[in-house]
Parts: C-alpha cells; structure tokens; sequence
C-alpha cells in the first residue's frame, strides 16, 4: 500500500461479527479478566485498542513498528526526554518550538547538558556534531523551523550523529508524514504534536513518537503507563479520523501558501519571506531534495504594523496553532515567541515585524484578496 492508502486503510480491520468499516470507538477504561486467562487488555492508562488502531496507522504511515500516541505534542517530547540520564549531552537546534525550549530548561536542571545550535548551518552542524566535544547521547531537530522556516539536511545530521553513536530524533510537526519522512533519512525517531496537520481541524490535542526499535518501544511504554500521558479513546478517535484526510488537506494547503507567497512577493509593504519553496530562501535545495513539497507555513516581514495587520484581516484568525483547515495568522514576538529574552529572538532572527501564516484549505483566491487588501489598507 502507498502512503495515502495506508492513511485510510491501516487501522481500521473491522471488527469481527459486525463488519462495521469504522472501528468502535473503545470508551472503557477496565476490563474484565480472567484470574487464569489474563487478556491482553487490564486497564486504560496501559491498553486501549482505539489508541492501538491510530499508533498501527501512524509506524505504517513511516513503514516502521512503532508508535506511541500521548496527550499532547509536549507529552511525546517529554517522553523522548526522560530516557536521558544526568552527565549525558544533547545537541539540538536552535530555533525549536517554544515548548521544546521549556522542556530543555526542566532537562538541563536535572543535570543534561543541552547544546543548542543552528543545525541548518553546515558549518555550524559540522563542529557541534564533529570529533572535538564530548560526544552527545541524542541529536534533537526541527525542520523546517518555526516561524523562520529554516531547513536543516536530516541525512547528513543522522551521519554524523550515528559516527559518534547518538540516536537522532525530528520533530517532523511541521512537514507532517505527507512531506517528509525522517526516518528513512537516517534519522532514529519522529516527534508529532498530532493536533496540527495530523488531526488537522483544530479540535483535539495529541501527539506521538514513532520508531522502528522494540526495546526503547517497551521503555516508552512502560514511561507512559507511569506517568498517566496516554490520550483517551475520543480523542485518538478524533486524530485518527483527522489522519484520513492528511494527503489531500496537505496538497490544498501547500497549494495555497505557493498562491499566497506569489502574491506577497509582490507586495511594497512586505520585506523578506521565507518560505522553502522560493530559490531564494537559503535552505531551499535541501528542501527539495528531502521533502515532497515546501510546506503550509510562511512567514514575511512587514513594514508596518503587524497588530494592525491582524487586526485588518478578515478570513485569517490571529491565533496560535498551525496546520489545521483553517487559515491563521500570529506575530511570533507577541504570540508563539512571546516567553523568548527578546535579545535571544532578535539573534535567532526573529524580528518584531515578523508574521507568521499557517495555511487551511480555504479557496486560494479568498485568502490572496482577504491578505492583500489588509497589507494594501493604510496607513500601515
Ligand atoms: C505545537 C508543537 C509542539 C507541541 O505540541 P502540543 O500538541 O501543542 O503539545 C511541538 N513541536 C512543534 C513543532 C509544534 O508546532
């Protein structure tokens, strides 16, 4: 089966006597066992067979046989997170998900050294992960980044990291499964906030990692069940519903950022954008080499005010999130990238007249008037 197959069909054998093609959606948080025949199902925290059907979708969806669903995108980093242990070294980008930052703060206290570097830049890559430094235990990234839309080459990264035996881990939320697949780059482990492209209609949280080794697979388990970070039934119900329709909301939403980068571009009031799908943009070549298209976030300075812009669009919501049908617009330096030291986001490029638009399936011609009458209407 190919990937928009699998997304319809993997996960879904019909129960037996019923023949429903939608699998039941298992609400029950106990089961009633046997004292001599143990069932494979005991309590919900551990096993619940709507979760199973979404994690089979979502390890066949990269050919592998993992994957763990949780509550939240945080939850999945969490995770991945707690198998380090006090004295190891993570190298990870630099321009990673706000959250990911916070996260990286509660592992350095618990004594993980976390280099962060901008992996995107071959020469900087090159030195964080060469032969000098002590070598690191995990390899975090994120490409393309977030807002700046920067492109970081998961081949050469999973290299170099496996010369010097670390595993790697992408946080792929913002490509999605439909544009790029970590891990038949090299890279060890993918990282999803399921409730962005995967589930796709902005009304349910959820998030996953996905692999291919059975033994860290019984570690993240067994983490799971202890901590309580498993989502429930409705809600792997509502990620798997989303899943179905990923490969032709993907294609809408990319479509439409090409149709509006063109119109911005021509644009007086708007200064750089960024967007992987320009030949311009620096990480455009790797780009089309490891994904199967440029993406539904871009983001483009302004040279007015970005709260009067957010203000003066009608169809884009100011709002955070990204990924879902809906189109949204944000200024990472009021919204996403609020908690960031300002010095910190100005060095990392994130600039005050910064805007971010995350693509939805509207009509393209809807989305271009709608943008480029509020850039038009002044006095900026
Ligand atoms: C949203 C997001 C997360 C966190 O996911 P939640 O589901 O909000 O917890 C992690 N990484 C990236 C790139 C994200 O966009």
């Amino acid at each position: 089966m190919r990937f928009d197959t699998r997304l319809v069909h993997e996960g879904q054998t019909p129960t037996p006597g019923t023949g429903d093609l939608v699998p039941p959606l298992h609400l029950a948080v106990t089961y009633e066992r046997s004292v001599q025949e143990p069932l494979r199902y005991f309590y919900g925290r551990g096993e619940n067979p709507t979760r199973e059907n979404l994690e089979r979708c979502l390890a066949a969806l990269e050919d592998v046989r993992f994957a763990t669903a949780y509550t939240s995108g945080q939850a999945a980093a969490e995770a991945a997170l707690s198998l380090l242990r006090p004295g190891q070294r993570v190298v990870a980008s630099d321009d990673v998900y706000g959250g990911t930052h916070a996260l990286f703060d509660l592992v350095r206290a618990r004594g993980v050294t976390v280099d962060q570097v901008d992996l995107a830049d071959p020469a900087r890559r090159d030195r964080a992960l060469g032969d000098d430094g002590p070598p690191p235990t995990l390899v975090w990234l994120e490409t393309p980044s977030n807002p700046l839309l920067k492109i970081t080459d998961i081949a050469e990264v999973a290299r170099l990291a496996h010369r010097r035996g670390a595993r790697v881990l992408v946080d792929n939320t913002l490509a999605s499964p439909a544009l790029q697949q970590p891990l038949r780059l090299g890279a060890d482990l993918t990282l999803y906030s399921t409730t962005k492209f995967l589930a796709g209609h902005l009304d349910v949280l959820g998030g996953a990692l996905v692999h291919d080794d059975p033994e860290l697979h019984e570690r993240l388990v067994a983490h799971r069940t202890t901590v309580g970070s498993a989502p429930g039934g409705p809600d792997c119900f509502l990620v798997q519903r989303g899943l179905k329709t990923l490969a032709l909301r993907v294609a809408r939403q990319v479509d439409n950022a090409r149709r509006v980068v063109a119109a911005l571009t021509a644009e007086p009031t708007v200064g750089t954008v960024h967007y992987p799908g320009l030949a311009a943009h620096p990480g455009h070549q790797v780009a089309a080499r490891q994904m199967t298209g440029p993406g539904a976030l871009v983001s483009f300075s302004y040279r007015g005010d970005p709260v009067k812009l957010m203000e003066r669009v009608r169809l884009f919501a100011a709002a955070v999130s990204l990924g879902g049908v809906r189109s949204l617009i944000e200024c990472p330096a009021l919204m996403t990238h609020r908690p960031v030291p300002r010095d910190t986001r100005l060095r990392l490029g994130i600039g005050d007249d910064l805007v971010r638009l995350s693509m939805g399936i509207e009509d393209p011609a809807d989305l271009v008037e709608d943008l480029v009458r509020a850039l038009r209407a002044g006095p900026a």
